[in-house]
C-alpha cells in the first residue's frame, strides 16, 4: 500500500479509559472522569429540554453551511457571516487549516508542551515542525518569532495553554501579530476562553481587522458543554476562511449538533454560572497544592497541572482505583505533574482527600 511515509510509526489518538470501563476493571459502583476537560455541569437545560421534544428526519442531509447557527454566532461575536468556518470541533478545524495549507517543504511552529493535534496534523501533512518550549508554562513568543523563516506556513498560539492551563497576556499575542509576516498564518487556539477571569484578557476578536492572517478557534465542546456533538467554529478574515472552506467535508455538523449548539450559544447565563464555580473550584485545588508544597500552573481553564513529586502514572492508577480519572503527566509530556478537569465542588473535595491518601501512599506527604 502506497501510505504517505510520514504515516508509518504515526500513532493514532490514545483516548483514555471510559468510566464503564474502570467500573469493570475494579468493581467500582461510581467513577468520575475528570481527564478530558468536559464540563461537569453538563450543558444548558435548554438543550436537555430541547432533545426531548426534537423532530428531526433523520433521512436528510444536515445543511453544510450551518446557516442558522452562522447567523448567531456572526451576531454574538460581532463579525461577518463569511468570517465563520465551522468544524466537527475544533479538532476538524485543526485538520482543515492543516489539509489547506501545510506540505513537505514548509514548517509549522508551535509550544512545547501543547495541544497535540497540531504536530500530527502537521506530521501527516509532511510539514517540518519546530516546537518552542514554554517558559513558565507559557508561550515564549518572542523564541517564537525567532524560528520564524520564510518556509513557515502556520504558527499555532493555544491560549489558555492545555496542558498547563496559563494564559499568554493579550499585549504580547498583540505585539507578535505586528511582527508576523503577513503570508503565516497565526492561529490562536481558545478552546477555554469562556473560563477565563483575568481582567487584563481582552478579547482577541478585535485584532482580526487589523491582523487578516490571524486565525481564532473556539468550540462548543467545553464550557459549553456540548463535546459528544462535535461542534467547533475558526473566526479570521473572509479571504482566509474562503480559502479553508473547499477542504472542508460538505457536511460536517449534524442536524441535531446544529440545533444544540445554538440553543448553548443562547443560554449565556449558563456559561457564567459555570465560570464562576469552575473559579471557586480551581481555589480548592490551589489551597491544596499551597498546603502540600506542590507546585501548580495558575489556571484559566477548567482543568489545573499539578505536581505530584512521584511517579505520575503511581498516583494516576491510585485515584483510578479509588474511582476517579484524571490524566497523567507522562501522557502529555509533562512527568511528575497531574492533569485534572476542575469537577463540582464535591467532585474536587472527594478528589482531593483521594489524592491526599494516595500521596501518603506514596511517600510524598
Ligand atoms: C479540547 C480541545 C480542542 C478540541 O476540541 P473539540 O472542539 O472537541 O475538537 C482543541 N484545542 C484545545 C486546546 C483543546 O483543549
Amino acid at each position: 500500500m502506497k501510505f504517505k511515509k510520514q504515516i508509518k510509526g504515526l500513532e493514532a489518538y490514545q483516548p483514555g479509559k471510559t468510566t464503564e470501563e474502570v467500573k469493570r476493571i475494579f468493581n467500582l459502583d461510581k467513577v468520575t472522569k475528570l481527564a478530558s476537560n468536559e464540563n461537569p455541569y453538563g450543558t444548558s437545560p435548554n438543550v436537555k429540554a430541547f432533545l426531548e421534544n426534537a423532530k428531526v428526519n433523520y433521512a436528510i442531509y444536515p445543511d453544510g453551511y450551518a446557516s442558522k447557527l452562522r447567523t448567531a454566532v456572526a451576531k454574538h461575536l460581532n463579525v461577518s457571516e463569511k468570517q465563520l468556518l465551522f468544524g466537527n470541533g475544533s479538532d476538524d478545524n485543526i485538520l482543515i487549516v492543516s489539509r489547506a495549507i501545510l506540505q513537505p517543504g514548509l514548517n509549522t511552529v508551535m509550544a512545547s508542551i501543547t495541544f497535540g493535534q497540531y504536530k500530527h496534523n502537521a506530521i501527516v501533512e509532511g510539514a517540518e515542525v519546530r516546537e518552542v518550549p514554554l517558559t513558565n508554562g507559557e508561550h515564549d513568543l518572542d523564541k517564537m518569532y525567532e524560528a520564524i523563516d520564510e518556509n513557515t506556513a502556520i504558527v499555532w498560539i493555544c491560549n489558555p495553554n492545555n496542558p498547563t492551563g496559563s494564559l499568554t497576556p493579550s499585549d504580547k499575542i498583540k505585539e507578535f501579530l505586528e511582527k508576523v509576516p503577513s503570508d503565516v498564518l497565526v492561529v490562536l487556539d481558545e478552546a477555554y476562553t469562556e473560563y477565563i477571569t483575568d481582567e487584563k484578557y481582552e478579547s482577541s476578536i478585535g485584532l482580526l481587522e487589523k491582523h487578516p492572517n490571524l486565525l481564532i478557534m473556539r468550540t462548543f465542546s467545553k464550557a459549553y458543554g456540548l463535546a459528544s456533538f462535535r461542534v467547533g467554529y475558526a473566526i479570521g478574515s473572509e479571504e482566509v476562511i474562503y480559502q479553508l472552506e473547499p477542504t472542508r467535508e460538505p457536511f460536517n455538523n449534524t442536524v441535531l449538533s446544529q440545533e444544540v449548539a445554538l440553543i448553548g450559544l443562547e443560554d449565556q447565563n449558563f456559561i457564567e454560572a459555570c465560570r464562576v464555580k469552575n473559579n471557586a473550584g480551581i481555589k480548592q485545588y490551589e489551597v491544596f497544592c499551597s498546603e502540600r508544597n506542590l507546585h501548580y500552573f495558575p489556571s484559566h481553564t477548567n482543568f489545573i497541572l499539578m505536581e505530584v513529586k512521584a511517579d505520575s502514572d503511581a498516583v494516576f492508577q491510585g485515584l483510578m482505583k479509588r474511582g476517579f480519572i484524571v490524566r497523567s503527566g507522562n501522557a502529555l509530556g509533562v512527568p511528575g505533574y497531574l492533569r485534572i478537569t476542575i469537577g463540582t465542588e464535591e467532585e474536587n473535595t472527594e478528589l482531593l482527600q483521594k489524592l491526599n491518601e494516595v500521596l501518603h501512599e506514596e511517600g510524598v506527604i
